[in-house]
């Protein structure tokens, strides 16, 4: 099959809210009144973020997923995507599959494929995603203040617990990794959440590297430090019969990656609308410690003693 038939027959679907979308040059797009344009690509490697054999349905899920991840850390609206891909071979049934979870996704967030690249070589995947935020509203990481709330959204830890039975380095029942898989294979990007923490968060980010490595950015664009509790971060019963395990226990909740979950500050006077918030969107949010002045993270365990990390979070170099 040619190029331009796999782009027409797997990634070229309606593109409502583009003027012009997959077939020419460039897609032309218009950004609504009063909005600016919030950017961003995540590319997934094979043999570096999935498995080679990964489920393609599940892949393509995933490859928007974490993008649009991106889109709710900003508190923007999806709009649109591209993605470009290299591919060892053409394999119809894996193609057909990946684009119908990357579509399916995009449907539920009404996101539309405008255009991308496809070229052979190894498993790549890339997509840019773009949406749209009213000017002066997007949340960054730079605003935390001292005092602050920190709080993250869902459990942590579940997806990093999943790879590491995959990776054989911890044993799971069949039923206990079936709890955990979806965490890893299926994220659930927070986009109603990050656009409802439009002018009540100071800062926030998602969850992609680890809740330490990742709070570790709003901290050092904010100048500020924190105190976290250990307690009182959100993991599921699976992983929390891990805890038997101390360091691998703290290690995939505080330096899993994958998670895709929120982490945001906000004033105290904020906490019974964020936990009103929760409940409204049925999605936990909880507060896990607090925003002090100077630099840096302290965890605390429940005798108030700090924990050491070997490893902070995931980096590819
Ligand atoms: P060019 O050679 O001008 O870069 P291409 O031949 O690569 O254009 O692509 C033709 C059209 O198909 C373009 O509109 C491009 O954006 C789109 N396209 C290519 N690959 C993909 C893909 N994987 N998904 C969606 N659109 C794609
Ligand atoms: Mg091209």
């Amino acid at each position: 099959m040619s190029e331009f038939n796999l782009i027409r027959r797997h990634f070229t679907r309606s593109t409502p809210s583009a003027l012009l979308g997959v077939g020419d040059d460039c897609a032309l797009l218009q950004v609504s009144q009063g909005n600016v344009l919030a950017v961003s690509s995540d590319m997934l490697v094979s043999g570096t973020h999935f498995f080679a054999d990964a489920d393609p349905y599940l892949l393509g899920h995933k490859t928007l997923a974490v993008n649009l991840s991106d889109l709710a850390a900003m508190g923007a609206t999806p709009r649109w995507a591209t993605l470009a891909l290299s591919l060892p071979s053409v394999d119809e049934t894996w193609l057909a599959q990946f684009s119908a979870g990357f579509f399916a996704l995009a449907q539920h967030y009404q996101v539309d494929l405008v255009g991308g690249d496809t070229t052979r070589g190894a498993l790549n995947l890339c997509v840019t995603i773009m949406g749209e935020v009213p000017v002066g509203q997007a949340l960054r990481r730079d605003g935390a203040k001292v005092g602050d709330e920190i709080w993250v959204s869902g459990k942590l830890g579940d997806a990093a617990l999943a790879l590491a039975h995959l990776q054989g380095n911890v044993q799971l029942s069949d039923a206990d990794f079936a709890a955990v898989a979806a965490a890893l294979h299926q994220p659930q990007p927070r986009v109603a959440l990050g656009l409802a923490l439009r002018g009540l968060a100071h800062s926030a980010i998602d969850i992609s590297d680890g809740l330490l490595a990742d709070l570790g950015h709003i901290l050092a664009a904010s100048q500020v430090g924190a105190q976290l509790e250990f307690a009182a971060i959100p993991t599921s019963s699976v992983l929390q019969n891990k805890s038997s395990l101390p360091p691998f226990f703290q290690q995939c909740v505080l330096a899993g990656g994958d998670d895709y979950e929120l982490c945001f500050t906000a004033a105290v006077s904020q906490h019974t609308e964020l936990l009103r918030l929760a409940s409204a969107l049925n999605l936990p949010l909880t507060c896990i410690g607090k925003v002090v002045a100077g630099t840096g993270c302290v965890v605390s365990d429940s005798a108030g003693n700090p924990i050491q990390l070997t490893r902070g979070g995931y980096e590819h170099f």
